[in-house]
């Protein structure tokens, strides 16, 4: 039996796109003028490099100790310790994504199938961001249908239900019965410095139904998590309540999936609660008729992280596809890409190669690419 290959040292390189026109999100009060990413790189000593991205590791560098030397196939050990920095620091997922990334590169297996390999192909829906006037969202879900997806989610403000109502009749309209619409009200966390309070449960429950003709797939953060009764007078209205992608611990997780809060639950496993819990989080909620499908509103390398493990997992019926042109695109998106992550006809094929299955661009991270 060889030695374990153990982890040699870890990069951590930041990268910026400038934003021309800006891109205006539905969650943040002020439109983004550039697209910050961080790639994460674990070296092993034999040379084995995964590469992860997600959340910002800014501060990662006083528990990187915490991991070199330490058996790279130890990953349970590895989710452990970084559950522990989250108490005290940040979300370092990302590192838990280069470690997959590395393990599937070790074993010659996309980490899809280290974690069940249930499908290799995706049905995605396309997450807008931005928020469109009525007829505009309603074409660009038409041109969607007609590349073959078959679900779109929008944004609708707060501050402006009936702009979202109209949305959704004319999308509606637009495309017909046979096409899934889902919709987020992004109520359950806050860019830092936004003070807005949320709507209550009352306007939620008129808003929803109102949308009850429309047939929502889901609506997605529709209060505050914390807002349990809430939450409970919007069942019955005629759509699946989703949310949590942003719940970072797995206690809590576990919480909301075993009182059954949520129809749908959605952690980002670079973002919020790490991607080797989501395989027991998929095995508690999928029994009982609930769906996990994770958010993946990061980068193209966040995306293949969730998608890798949806797939493993059997997550569905639709995977997030961040894609909302002009101001959203997958160029944007997958600028840290040597290959942007495209769907085709509507789904998402997880690549079949080690690891997670993408390059990082050596003109974007120059000090990382010469690993
Ligand atoms: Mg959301």
């Amino acid at each position: 039996m060889p030695a374990p290959d153990r982890i040699r040292d870890i990069f951590i390189e930041r990268a910026s796109l400038p934003l021309e026109p800006p891109f205006h999100a539905n969650w943040d009060p002020t439109p983004r003028t550039s697209f910050e990413a961080t790639l994460v790189a674990v070296r092993t000593e034999q040379g084995v490099v995964g590469y992860g991205s997600g959340d910002t590791m800014v501060g990662f560098e006083d528990y990187e100790h915490l991991f070199i030397g330490e058996p790279l196939m130890a990953i349970d050990r590895h989710v452990r310790a970084l559950e522990t920095i989250t108490f005290h620091a940040g979300r370092y997922w990302p590192l838990e994504a280069a470690l997959w990334d590395a393990i599937g590169k070790s074993l010659d297996a996309p980490v899809a199938d280290l974690f069940g390999a249930a499908t290799h192909s995706l049905p995605l829906y396309a997450s807008t961001g931005a928020v469109a006037q009525p007829e505009e969202r309603a074409q660009m879900c038409q041109r969607l249908r007609e590349e073959g997806f078959g679900a779109v989610k929008i944004r609708v403000p707060q501050h402006d239900l009936e702009t979202g109502i109209a949305t959704i009749a004319a999308i509606r309209s637009a495309v017909g019965d046979d096409f899934e619409i889902m919709v987020d009200l992004n109520q359950s966390w806050r860019m830092p410095g936004d003070t807005r309070r949320a709507l209550d449960a009352t306007q939620v429950a008129r808003f929803l139904d109102r949308c009850r003709e429309y047939r929502l797939f889901w609506v997605e953060e529709p209060l505050p998590l914390d807002d349990v009764n809430g939450l409970e007078s919007l069942r019955g209205r005629g759509t699946r309540l989703a949310g949590a992608e942003m719940v970072r611990t797995w206690p809590e997780l576990l919480r909301l999936a075993s009182d059954r809060t949520l129809d749908v639950m959605q952690p980002d496993v670079v973002l919020a609660a790490g991607m080797l819990r989501m395989r027991a989080l998929a095995d508690v909620l999928h029994p009982t008729g609930r769906h996990f499908t994770p958010h993946t509103w990061s980068n193209g390398i966040g995306l293949l992280a969730n998608a890798h493990v949806a797939a493993g997992v059997g997550a569905g019926p639709y995977l997030e596809f961040p894609y909302d042109p002009p101001t959203w695109t997958i160029e944007r998106r997958d600028f840290m890409l040597t290959e942007p992550v495209r769907a085709d006809a509507g789904q998402l094929t997880i690549p079949r190669r080690p690891g997670l299955g993408f390059t990082p661009d050596p003109d974007v991270f120059p000090l990382i690419g010469e690993l």
